[in-house]
């Protein structure tokens, strides 16, 4: 099965791929994570994203499918995937539609993560991720079990993205709001779109998400 995870940054979309990764096999493909190791790693990608990212706005289209598509052609997305972060765009949404049409693929669902915007701010300048293994956690919302510990890998250090500043979210937002949004009736007219309600407790989620899947 494979499904795109769609909500503003801060829904929960990194979150609920992550578990569903972990109990069901899924790949999660999270685009950021991927040009944060581009980043990291100091590669061309990740020279010409840094800035991009750092500011909050969407880097190209270009870039984007050719970082996906290398990706969902390796062999594990065979088993099917989650997008969580991508396409933001209509031109990464035709792009997608065309990689899985040459590969005999298809997108099973879409799952939208409805979200307040009022509490957007306050889940991303919480967040904070374990420096080894990725596990995402939260100040308030999902601190670790033991103060300073990583539940999954017992790793000690965390950390903390630049851009998650009450600042840059403000252009994310409007990122989000002006490319992204607008693929809701793109999805919507082809039935695969589902909600579910972000606001409710993460494992609410999670069983609303699980349940769509339940129904394909
Ligand atoms: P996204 O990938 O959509 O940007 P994340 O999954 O990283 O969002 O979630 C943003 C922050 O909000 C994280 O710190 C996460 O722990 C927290 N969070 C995720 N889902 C919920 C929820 N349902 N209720 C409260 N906090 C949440
Ligand atoms: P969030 O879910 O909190 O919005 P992500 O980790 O998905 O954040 O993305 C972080 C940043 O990486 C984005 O603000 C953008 O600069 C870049 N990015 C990630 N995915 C894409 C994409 N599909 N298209 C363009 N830029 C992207
Ligand atoms: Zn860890």
């Amino acid at each position: 099965m494979n499904i795109i995870l769609l909500g503003p940054p801060g829904a929960g979309k990194g979150t609920q791929a992550q578990r569903l990764q972990q109990e069901r096999g899924m790949v999660q493909l999270s685009t950021g994570d991927m040009l944060r190791a581009a980043v990291a790693s100091g590669s061309d990608l990740g020279k010409k994203a840094k800035g991009i990212m750092e500011r909050g706005e969407l880097v190209s289209d270009e870039l984007m499918v050719g970082l996906i598509e290398d990706r969902i052609a390796q062999p594990d997305c065979a088993k099917g995937f989650i997008l969580d972060g991508f396409p933001r765009t209509q031109a990464q949404a035709e792009a997608l539609d065309r990689m899985l049409a040459a590969s005999g693929a298809k997108l099973d669902r879409v799952v939208e993560m409805e979200v307040d915007e009022a509490v957007l701010t306050e889940r991303i300048v919480g967040r904070f991720s374990c420096a080894k293994c990725g596990t995402g956690y939260h100040d308030t919302f999902k601190k670790p079990k033991v103060e300073g510990v990583c539940d999954v890998c017992g790793n000690k250090e965390f950390t903390r993205r630049k851009d998650d500043n009450a600042e840059t979210v403000k252009t994310r937002m409007a990122a989000y709001r002006a490319q992204t949004e607008p693929l809701l009736p793109y999805y919507g007219t082809r039935g695969v779109l589902r909600k579910v309600d972000g606001m409710a407790p993460m494992d609410t989620v999670y069983r609303q998400i699980s349940a769509v899947l339940a129904g394909t």
